[in-house]
């Protein structure tokens, strides 16, 4: 299973050069495993670039986890090649968004004139909404669970099992609003265990004091729920996007003095990383 990212930003695209090594683009990661369609975990800007790197004339046939509809985790759809051509299929899961709209006209709304030029149903590929909020099903050979998580209106975090090994997508995630450090049963419940979590780190603790319910993590929270669910590696993501590469740097080390000696790897997630997990084949009892 082939993790790679194309876009770890959050809020906004923030392209230039003063973080150019980490990335502007927003949320986007694109899980590769066999047995199973590709997946794309959000469809921030930066899955404009996974449909790049893709043959430009055969047809694609993917599923979207989508953690919850703000711009930075949707923007990208309009803009992901694959979904222009016909014969192209996407099967877009994402929470029921409420305000008394369907998933469908939710994304839809968001891709309409005076707003965008060009309606979700002029693309031309096949475009499949599910709204989902907790519980289980399989995308071929991966079996994906969905929990809700605290942050600002309906959002997702997912975990992905293959073949032994575990992924999870938490990159949206409210800290408690008085700096403690209790996570959510849900939370933990999700992560518990994986190989890989890839989760909020957006913060700094004196940007979380003065951004206290703007719905995310500060770096040294993301570690606490790395540890408390015994996962194996933390990429932190959804970075700010006035967080520079060197600022970037320095939250990597200050994630990784709060882990100290506990067995947690930290690394800061960057555009064109990937992390590829190998199979672990379950023994067989027969
Ligand atoms: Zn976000
Ligand atoms: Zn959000």
């Amino acid at each position: 299973m082939n993790v790679t990212f194309f876009g770890v930003r959050g809020s906004t695209p923030c392209s230039c050069d003063r973080n150019a090594r980490y990335g502007g683009n927003t949320s986007s990661v694109v899980v590769e495993a066999a047995g199973s369609p590709p997946i794309l975990l959000d469809l921030g800007t930066g899955v404009r670039f996974y449909g790049e790197s893709l043959p430009p004339t055969r047809p694609l046939h993917a599923v979207a986890l989508v953690t919850h509809l703000h711009w930075d985790h949707v923007q990208g759809l309009p803009f992901f090649s694959p979904v222009l051509r016909p014969g192209s299929s996407l099967q877009v899961y994402a929470p029921d968004p409420g305000c008394g709209l369907t998933l469908e006209e939710a994304f839809a709304q968001s891709m309409r004139p005076p707003y965008f030029p060009v309606p979700l149903s002029d693309l031309r590929g096949d475009i499949r909404f599910h709204a989902v909020d907790s519980g289980h099903f399989s995308v071929g050979e991966v079996e994906v669970t969905v929990a809700v998580v605290p942050h600002n209106g309906p959002t997702l975090g997912f975990r992905l099992d293959w073949r032994g090994r575990s992924i999870a997508f938490i990159p949206d995630h409210q800290q408690p609003l008085d700096g403690g450090r209790d996570i959510a049963p849900a939370v933990v419940e999700l992560a518990q265990g994986v190989d890989l979590l890839i989760h909020d780190a957006q913060y700094t603790q004196d940007e979380f004091r003065q951004k206290r319910d703007w719905g995310h993590s500060t770096v040294e929270y993301a570690v606490e729920v790395g540890l408390a669910a015994k996962a194996g590696m933390l990429a932190l993501f959804h970075h700010d996007p006035t967080h520079d590469d060197g600022t970037i740097d320095r939250l990597t080390a200050d994630a990784r003095a709060a882990r100290g000696c506990r067995p947690l790897e930290v690394l800061a997630a960057h555009e064109g990383l990937t992390v590829a997990l190998a199979d672990q084949p379950v023994a067989s009892s027969a």
